[in-house]
């Protein structure tokens, strides 16, 4: 960390509250603290959003806060797809896993929309608050420290370094937090036995339009319809993907047609194994998420499993949290780490009932499947849920709104000065 007493002067901006990283968390949170007023920074070390495979799944909560916030009609103008039912296929049998028609919600679907729509969307509204700043190319390198505890941020930018200083910096900064590390917190593992290889198969008019997961021994595969593509998640074991790149590729398509018959025509879309994306599924969490001057939200404090697609929705009602528990005081300039932590006591059950619920699919669906080496029955939570529709609204409610949904509670302000 930086001694505030450096002895070379750095180009220095001064904002109320420094954002760092532009993701969901990141990008919410500028919006909402921007729209009541607050003089806030987002820096995002990127210059686009373009990365793919990233979650792109919006959910009915976050669609019910962005409605709360008249946003909700214009971002469903954007092309996206509607996916209502998750159904799989278990060694052939078709089991019914959440069914988001019967939820009682304005929102009964999940939208799938690529993630930097969803990003650019959100700047180009924050954009339209003055007290809003998107400093692009822009990567947070170090903290700054000083008498009150953190006071902002040092960062590499496209007009080269410079200060940032805060009343409060809130790292947004995703799973490999850089400022988590700088502040010394260290996330405690909960552990994932499986990796997801993520690639695309081009998808024909006249295929179908559900979801696709199947599972059979040692194998499973999920496919979702992103219109001209499918977009794929193939399951390994923890750490296999090495071993599996040494294999030949023809044996990899061969497993997947295998899974998917419907795919053989398409199987070549996979030229090559960098093709494959590995997400190195982590599932973690803090145990302290601020420190005076500094707040961990999002990813930075709980790394999700991809089991439900929630980990943006979590980082976006963190987000909406945080607003609502923090713009008073970020207006009145008189930020403390007890208002912090309102915001941890706020989140973290959430976030930890969540984890649990994944670690338990993890344990008790996902490696025992890996694990097999024969077909099996399918695991015994999925037969209740086919035996008693009625329990297919509790992971669907789980799925969709979530464990605790926020919902806006800040108004539109003029900008403090
Ligand atoms: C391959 C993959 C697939 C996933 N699929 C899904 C899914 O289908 N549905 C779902 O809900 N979730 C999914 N997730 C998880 C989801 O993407 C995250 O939970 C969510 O994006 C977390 O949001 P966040 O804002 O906390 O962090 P992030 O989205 O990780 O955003 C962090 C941002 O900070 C920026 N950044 C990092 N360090 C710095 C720095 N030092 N200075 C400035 N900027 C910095 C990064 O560039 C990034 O833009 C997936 C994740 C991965 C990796």
């Amino acid at each position: 960390m930086t001694e505030t007493s450096r002895p070379v002067e750095l180009p220095t901006r001064h904002v109320t509250c420094c954002i760092v990283g532009g993701g969901p968390a990141g990008l919410v949170l500028g919006y909402l603290l921007a729209r009541s007023g607050v003089d806030i920074a987002v820096l995002e070390k990127h210059g686009d959003f373009l990365r793919d495979f990233r979650g792109d799944t919006i959910h009915p909560s976050t669609l019910k806060a962005l409605d709360e916030l008249g946003l909700a009609d214009e971002l469903l103008q954007l092309p996206h797809e509607k996916t209502r039912q998750v159904a799989g296929s278990v060694n052939g049998e078709t089991v019914v896993m959440a069914d988001f028609s019967r939820l009682n919600a304005k929102y009964k679907f999940i939208a799938f929309m690529p993630q930097w729509d969803l990003l650019n969307f959100l700047m180009r509204k924050a954009q339209a608050f003055p007290s809003f700043q998107m400093l692009m190319k822009t990567e947070a390198t170090d903290l700054i420290t000083g008498a009150k505890g953190i006071e902002g941020v040092r960062a590499t930018s496209p007009d080269g370094e410079i200060e940032i200083r805060a009343d409060l910096v809130v790292a947004c900064d995703g799973r490999h937090s850089r400022l988590r590390d700088l502040a010394g917190f260290v996330p405690r593992t909960l552990g994932a036995p499986m990796d997801v290889l993520w690639f695309k198969i081009g998808r024909d008019e006249g295929d179908d339009d559900e979801p696709l997961g199947r599972m059979s021994a040692g194998r499973i595969l999920v496919a979702i319809n992103r219109g001209t593509v499918w977009q794929c998640g193939y399951v390994i074991a923890k750490g296999a993907f090495e071993e599996l790149r040494k294999g030949s590729l023809d044996d990899f398509r061969a497993a997947i047609v295998d899974m998917a018959p419907g795919f053989a025509g398409r199987i070549h879309d996979i030229a090559s194994w960098d093709d494959l994306k590995l997400l190195t599924v982590a599932v973690d969490r803090l145990a302290l998420w601020h420190r005076p001057g500094l707040l961990c939200i999002g990813d930075a404090a709980h790394a999700m499993s991809p089991i439900g697609g929630i980990g943006i929705n979590l980082a976006i009602q963190d987000a909406i949290a945080t607003a609502n528990l923090l713009t008073d005081n970020l207006r009145g300039r008189r930020i403390t780490d007890s208002d912090l932590a309102q915001v941890q006591r706020r989140r973290e059950w959430p976030a930890r009932i969540t984890q649990w619920v994944q670690v338990t699919i993890q344990n008790h669906i996902i490696a025992p499947v890996l694990g097999a080496r024969s077909a099996t029955r399918p695991p015994w939570i999925l037969r209740h849920l086919q035996s008693i529709p009625l329990l297919r609204t509790l992971p669907a409610r789980f799925v969709a709104i979530g464990v605790r949904p926020e919902h806006v509670a800040t108004k539109q302000m003029p900008p403090v000065h």
